[in-house]
């Protein structure tokens, strides 16, 4: 296991700002409220996602797909103009390493990580571990089973499964368990391996580089040969003191070239400027392109071809995002025609068939949702509007709430030479609404079969 030593330099400033940034967001979203709900809150066994004030439901999914995708074009966006920007500065195995390593350092002070710590203070350390293991992944699980919900069970000291006796916990409680485990055994055993060897993002960001993009290098024509042991000046300027090694966070030697396990977080920049700071030279350790790494005179291009088509994947994807948030009607509704009602003549009334509709609100506020019936044929109602002038059907639907209202719909014809001989069915649409909003309208094909 790596334990990277601390190190101070710009770098570390900028990258200890952003992970506070970072922190202070992940534990502040399950506790934001807005329209009464949290503002993120990813309910899975519901189908529900609670995102920045929207519902969505799961007749709703290409917003997942369309945040997937900006994200996933983001991510080829991010590397080609700044490198592997996301592994070094703002991915959670590097924010939370952090975190694990600043606490480990609090508890074992100086000799944290060194071959001189005593069990006994890696006892404390690891004790220090599980306990913020678990408060993270607490927080962790309260993105998917909700921060009140799991506060009031956790106030009260109710970790029960509901009655539920196939298991004796909470989900909510089994969740934090299993991430908290998972996560201290990421911590205090597999780590950098898990940027080295299994990330499938370190592997496909390197081949994401292009010779513009920026990565950290080391300069061999200035630092070797360097110092040997032995010797009190190499002829090159590396001095062999291995901060960049040591401060490094997946352990690797940048000095042996551009590697997988290099994050670009630029931490043995910083190790190297102190280093060379010594003897007042610049650091052999410094953010260049892939280009300038070969060629010192290369001149960086920031806006090539693959950084345009990025950006203008990115503008559809947002733009298109926009369009659909701005268009979207919160009100699901997906209609079902009951076989055993198809074609039924009714004497005097006509042909009618039953529609179940699966009705649900996801406004964020209770709402009269309203169903009426659409045709260009006016002999299609619904059978309230025929017999009692009762022109659609109304329901007071609360938040989040479904519905499942059967509706019976029918072709007017009093006798049966009123039904027309030449028409196998009739469409029409089931025009769904809040009664408080009734320019927000959502629409559902249906038919009525005659024959
Ligand atoms: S080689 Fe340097 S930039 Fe790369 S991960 Fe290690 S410390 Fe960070
Ligand atoms: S920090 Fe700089 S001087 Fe020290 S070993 Fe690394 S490259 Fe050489």
């Amino acid at each position: 296991m790596v334990i990277a030593r601390p190190v101070q330099g710009k770098n570390r400033n900028l990258k200890t700002r952003i992970s506070l940034a970072l922190f202070a967001l992940y534990f502040a979203l399950p506790f934001i409220k807005i329209n009464g709900n949290q503002s993120l809150l990813l309910d899975i066994t519901e189908r529900r996602f609670y995102i920045f004030g929207m519902i969505i439901g799961p007749n709703e999914m290409y917003f997942l797909h369309l945040t997937l995708l900006f994200l996933g074009i983001l991510l080829f966006f991010s590397t080609a103009v700044w490198g592997r920007i996301w592994c070094g500065w703002a991915c959670p195995q590097t924010v939370f390493t952090e975190a694990y390593d600043f606490v480990g350092r609090l508890v074992a002070g100086k000799s944290f990580g060194k071959k001189s710590m005593t069990w006994f203070d890696w006892s404390k350390v690891y004790a220090a571990w599980i306990v913020i293991s678990l408060v993270f992944n607490y927080i962790f699980i309260s993105y998917f089973a909700g921060a009140d919900y799991m506060w009031e069970r956790l106030s009260t000291l109710n970790f029960s499964n509901d009655g539920d006796p196939s298991w004796p916990l909470g989900n909510w409680v089994m969740g934090t368990l299993a991430a908290s485990a998972i996560a201290f055994g990421n911590m205090s055993y597999f780590r950098e391996n898990m940027c080295r060897l299994v990330c499938p993002y370190g592997r496909f960001q390197t081949a994401l580089l292009d010779k513009d993009s920026p990565i950290v290098t080391y300069d061999v024509k200035r630092g070797e040969p360097r110092r040997q042991k032995g010797q009190k000046e190499g002829e090159g300027d590396c001095t062999a003191c291995n901060m960049c090694n040591a401060v490094c966070p997946t352990g690797i030697d940048i000095r042996e070239g551009l590697q997988i396990g290099c994050l670009t977080c630029g931490l043995c920049v910083d190790a190297c400027t102190i280093e060379m700071g010594k003897k007042g030279k610049e650091p052999l350790i410094a953010w260049k392109t892939v280009a300038q790494s070969t060629d010192p005179s290369a001149v960086r291009k920031i806006w090539r071809p693959r950084v345009v088509i990025y950006a203008i994947l990115l503008a559809i994807i947002v733009g298109l995002f926009t369009y659909r948030v701005v268009t979207r009607i919160p009100i699901q509704a997906i209609p079902f025609a009951e076989p055993s009602t198809f074609k039924q003549y009714l004497p005097t009334v006509g042909i009618k068939t039953d529609y179940s509709i699966t009705l649900s609100n996801f406004y964020p506020e209770t709402h009269k949702i309203r169903i009426e019936v659409v045709s260009e044929d006016p002999n299609v109602k619904l059978m309230s509007d025929l017999v009692a002038g009762q022109k659609y059907f109304e329901a007071e639907l609360a938040s989040t709430k479904t519905l499942k209202p059967r509706l019976p719909v029918v072709y007017a014809a009093p006798t049966p030479q009123d039904i027309p001989a030449d028409k196998e069915f009739v469409n029409f649409k089931f025009k769904i609404y809040a009664a408080e909003k009734p320019d927000k309208i959502k629409w559902a094909d249906a038919l009525i079969r005659l024959k």
